[in-house]
């Protein structure tokens, strides 16, 4: 409805300014006559205040806020906004959206510890990299009861809940950003709302803040970047009761990041908790499962990092088995639950030594080495000769018999951490499981929902992997539903009222888009071709995509081994190194066999979740499977992703783009380049400028009407409500480039609810 608060949601106080984003000769002319700054860039790339003496041709004078005069093209000159305008806390109340008129305007607001900035729809939220006072039940309280519009995460919360209460759907925040910029933060601050929403002490919501916790200590680990980097992709649907309390949450989680438990990389760790389970078992546990220190596991001591400073790891143990108590999850379970950790720890000791000239080898069996193996296989529920056998030998079945091979040990090396990295990523998604379990939504009560998206954000380094083109992917796919959202909706919007509304073109990413997923010739179905071949190798693939792809103008072949994607928020260069192999993220049979006949009820289970390849005597890839047509993880992925999508577009989608404002992780700095390439890459400047440019304000007329008939006198009114609307906006002469009357609604350009609510508070 268009109650009050609807309508104070809706003000922009800014007058409106046509968008001048380049200068023009009479635009110069006028910033001169009136002695305007305008914003000058210098050779170096860094722009400067000043303002304009004279022109003459395309060349002009500016002297700089630093006393010094340049001659410059007009090409490297933009208009920065009047004083009044500093700090403004949406940046489409700027008079000009350029580069360094937002990067500004941000800065502003960060030194004063701003954080939060509305970018028309969505919400830029910059990393303090320290605790404000800005979070907490006085906040709750003031962003629930409206008496604060200031944006922040519990605003964009609450309009969310109040739209799900209101118009009966679904809601979705979509929190993107790079490593370190805060999104797991923001979406704990969402949850944090939400669980305040009717008292927050239920058993359900407080399950919510506990499965958050179980989340981190096994998806998260210290990276070079940030000392609690969430390694997965998590959409958490929360769900409510027709009076609004949490009722019930679901979890679904994204290419988790198996790597890191065998490998990892100088001063970053692995998963929480391994070391948590190290620092913080019980002299009873630790005997049971045969525990030692972290640094006398190669899988952990191999990064020469084992604690974070400032974080107790055998504190967070004990909550962690705190919140394994909270959502239900029984000791049995727990106690398994570390075993399977604890054989993860010990597989990992295992070593191998070269035997034969060919390379042949064993497991090292000197007194330490049988020890871990017994120590592993205990654990697993296996003899240490089983273990030992499926490590070191590969069984090929001929005609008549089964013949065991000894494996090289490079095979050996890889067939131990495959078997490790399995056993870690089937217990995070049976963990995941059990927590939805426990979460479970009652059919019966839950009526809507929220869901909090936290995904990876755009990534592009020197040398990309496997892992960003799946997360660029995912990303591609995020951008258009944004995309979609923004302008496909807003143009259909107009369209189907009956007005004419130009919305800007952002670009659309669907050729980028077909390249990852048309078929057939896609760089996903390429990829799952390839490695169905034993025989296919990272050069064969990368060949075929360089013949096959080239149509595409999103794609460019490199160099070697490489080849290159144009995304929306940049080239990205891509090394196909590894790309099969972790495509086909296969198990040897022998593994798999292994991992069936453990006693360990965790192990049997989870080796029935796999396609079992099948055994065959010809295979010649070197763990001896066969791919018979299988599916690899980037198409299992792709579905994930569809699945992910189709759920989005049942939601009305909130945003929220974390920046990082450095990379020292320290308060108080701003890095210009920094914050401006990660707008670049969440394209907000494309996104303030379409909302800018259109008709933020949409209100139907039988609203309007209401709300301002009264302004009219009574000899005025007219009867039908349009009719009501175009009286009023005449009577207070409203110029007709500020609106657009449509069959059903009036669209009015930012800032004019504002003076009409003036004009009514005057009354
Ligand atoms: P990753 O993708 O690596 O998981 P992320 O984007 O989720 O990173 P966070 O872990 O949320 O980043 O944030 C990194 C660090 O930044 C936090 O550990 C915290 O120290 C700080 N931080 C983030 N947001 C805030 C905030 N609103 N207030 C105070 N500190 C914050």
């Amino acid at each position: 409805s268009f109650g009050r608060k609807r309508v104070k949601m809706d003000i922009v106080e800014s007058p409106y300014v046509p968008p001048i984003s380049e200068f023009h000769t009479h635009a110069l002319s006028y910033f001169i006559q009136i002695k305007l700054s305008v914003w000058c860039r210098q050779p170096t790339g860094q722009w400067d205040l000043g303002s304009i003496n004279s022109t003459s041709g395309e060349e002009v004078s500016v002297s700089l806020s630093n006393g010094k005069v340049l001659n410059v093209p007009t090409s490297e000159l933009v208009p920065a906004n009047p004083n009044i305008l500093d700090g403004v806390d949406n940046l489409i109340k700027l008079a000009y959206v350029n580069d360094p008129s937002v990067l500004h305007n941000l800065r502003f607001r960060y030194s004063q510890e701003m954080i939060y900035t509305k970018a028309g729809p969505i919400l830029i939220a910059l990393n303090p990299f320290k605790d404000l006072h800005i979070y907490g039940s006085d906040y709750l309280s003031n962003y629930r009861q409206q008496l604060v519009h200031s944006p922040h995460v519990y605003g964009m919360v609450d309009a969310a809940y109040n739209q799900m209460m209101r118009d009966e759907i679904d809601q979705s925040i979509i929190i993107s950003g790079e490593s370190g910029s805060g999104k797991t933060e923001t979406a704990k601050i969402a949850i944090q709302y939400l669980a305040s929403l009717g008292g927050g002490s239920s058993g359900t919501t407080n399950d919510v803040l506990q499965t958050n916790c179980i989340l981190e200590t096994f998806g998260n680990a210290k990276t070079s970047v940030n000392d609690n980097s969430t390694r997965f992709g998590k959409f958490m649907e929360i769900h409510f009761s027709a009076t609004g309390k949490i009722c019930g949450a679901k979890i679904q989680t994204y290419l988790l990041e198996k790597s890191r438990i065998v490998q990892v990389a100088n001063g970053e760790r692995s998963y929480h908790v391994l070391y948590q389970l190290c620092a913080g078992s019980s002299s009873s546990l630790k005997e049971r499962l045969n525990l030692r220190a972290a640094h006398e596991y190669k899988y952990l001591n191999q990064s020469d990092c084992i604690t974070i400073g400032g974080i107790d790891d055998a504190k967070n143990f004990h909550q962690l088995m705190e919140a394994f108590d909270a959502v239900r999850i029984c000791k049995e379970d727990q106690e398994l639950i570390f075993k399977v950790l604890a054989a993860i720890l010990w597989l990992g000791n295992i070593s191998f030594k070269v035997t034969d000239s060919e390379n042949h080898i064993e497991v090292v069996g000197d007194e330490g080495q049988i020890h871990t193996v017994t120590s592993a296989a205990l654990l697993m529920g296996c003899t240490s000769q089983d273990l030992m056998a499926a490590l070191s030998t590969h069984k090929i079945q001929s005609d008549k018999d089964t013949v065991a091979k000894s494996l090289t040990l490079l095979q050996a090396i890889e067939t131990r951490d495959a078997i490790a990295k399995f056993i870690y990523s089937s217990l995070f998604e049976w963990i995941v499981q059990q927590l939805n379990r426990s979460l479970e939504v009652n059919e019966k009560h839950t009526e809507k929902s929220i869901s909090i998206l936290d995904f990876y954000g755009f990534q592009s380094f020197q040398k990309n992997n496997f892992e960003q083109f799946c997360i660029n992917y995912a990303n591609e796919r995020l951008q258009q539903h944004f995309n979609r959202h923004l302008f496909k909706l807003e143009q259909e919007d107009c369209e189907s009222d009956g007005i004419d509304c130009t919305v800007l073109d952002f670009g659309d990413n669907q050729k980028c888009l077909d390249l990852f997923e048309k078929k057939p010739l896609s760089l996903l179905s390429l990829l799952d071709d390839e490695s169905n071949f034993a025989e296919a190798s990272d050069l064969t693939f990368v060949n075929r995509l360089k013949n096959l792809l080239e149509a595409n103008n999103c794609f460019k072949g490199e160099r070697g081994r490489a080849f290159s994607v144009r995304h929306y928020a940049g080239e990205v260069l891509y090394d196909t190194n590894g790309f099969l192999v972790k495509n086909r993220d296969s198990l040897s049979y022998n593994s798999i066999q292994l991992l069936s006949s453990c006693n360990c009820e965790l192990l049997k289970l989870f080796s029935k979740g796999i396609n079992q390849p099948e055994e065959h005597g010809n295979s010649t890839f070197h763990i001896g499977a066969l791919y018979s047509q299988k599916r690899g993880v980037g198409t299992k992925f792709k579905d994930q992703l569809f699945k992910l999508m189709h759920q989005l577009e049942s939601t009305t989608p909130h945003f929220i783009r974390c920046i990082k404002p450095n990379t020292n992780n320290l308060p108080g700095i701003y890095d210009k380049e920094l914050v401006l390439q990660q707008l670049r890459c969440c394209r907000v400047l494309e996104a303030v400028k379409i909302s800018k440019a259109g008709f933020p304000t949409r209100v139907n007329h039988q609203e309007f009407s209401r709300r301002y008939e009264f302004l009219l006198s009574e000899t005025d009114i007219p009867r039908d409500p349009l009719s009501v609307s175009v009286a009023v906006l005449q009577k207070f002469n409203i110029p007709s480039e500020m609106y657009q009357v449509g069959y059903t609604k009036l669209y009015l350009r930012a800032g004019q609810i504002g003076a009409l609510e003036d004009k009514r508070k005057q009354f």
